[in-house]
């Protein structure tokens, strides 16, 4: 019998009997942390994919753990059960989203190396902007764990960037979250999915939650999502 863990705005965790967990991907889709909110048929059956897809990628890559173990239905993941840090590691190629506005950049300012950011994960408190001292003040992790997760990150980030090249695609930035398990190893969690990176074509359009962040037609959505599906379904990397 699997025991609900919790539910969160995209997935349910689920403990199994051999203590792993079972994400489920749910078909919601938000934003703005949950006040825009649909839902979207195959949503996650599609983002399900798409993870299992990288995260096979990434396992094959030296030098990368990850929490995936597989994938026994379209929609859910066994994945290693790990304490998840309270932190998100954004790393970003191009300015788009929050940090135009925070430092009033324009969208599309390329940085010269991969800009690496850290909020605390806490929707109440709207996932604020945080740095090295405040991370390891609160005890979210220490400092041999924030390097580590860093340098983790920004393999990952560079893996990423040039897997999605080989898709014609620009990857602008993503968000990353790291769990720890019992021996101590720090390893990438979560998943990766046009919900958590921002990727442009040669046009700059944009094929990932953006489209659903500023626009209200789902069935842009859905062809965006379904789009980056296929490509990778179709044309394995790995
Ligand atoms: O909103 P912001 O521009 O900081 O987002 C940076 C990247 O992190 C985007 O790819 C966004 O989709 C992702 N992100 C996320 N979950 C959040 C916040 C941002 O996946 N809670």
């Amino acid at each position: 019998m699997n025991t609900e863990m919790y539910e969160g705005k995209a997935k349910v965790l689920y403990e199994t009997e051999d203590h792993n967990i079972l994400m489920k991907f749910k078909d919601d889709i938000t934003a703005g942390d949950g006040e825009k909110h649909e839902t979207m048929i195959n949503k996650g059956s599609l983002n399900c994919t798409i993870s299992k897809k990288i995260f096979e990628y990434l396992d094959t890559c030296r030098g990368i753990q990850t929490h995936y173990i597989s994938s026994p239905n379209v929609n859910e993941q066994l994945v290693k059960k790990l304490h998840i840090m309270p932190i998100e590691v954004v790393i970003r190629n191009i300015a788009a989203g929050s940090i135009c506005r925070r430092y009033n950049l324009r969208k599309g300012h390329t940085f010269k190396t991969p800009l690496l950011e850290l909020f605390y994960k806490d929707d109440s408190l709207h996932d604020p902007l945080v740095n090295d001292s405040v991370v390891t003040e609160m005890g979210w992790c220490n400092h041999h764990q924030l390097s580590e997760i860093k340098r983790q990150a920004h393999i990952v980030h560079q893996k990423m960037t040039d897997y999605w090249a080989e898709y014609d695609l620009t990857l602008v930035d993503q968000k990353f979250e790291f769990g720890i398990d019992v021996y101590g190893c720090i390893m990438l969690a979560d998943e990766i999915t046009p919900d958590s990176c921002r990727l442009w074509d040669k046009d700059g359009n944009s094929l990932d939650k953006d489209v659903f962040r500023q626009g209200t037609d789902m069935s842009k959505v859905a062809t965006v999502y379904n789009y980056i599906h296929d490509l990778i379904k179709a044309d394995s990397i790995v």
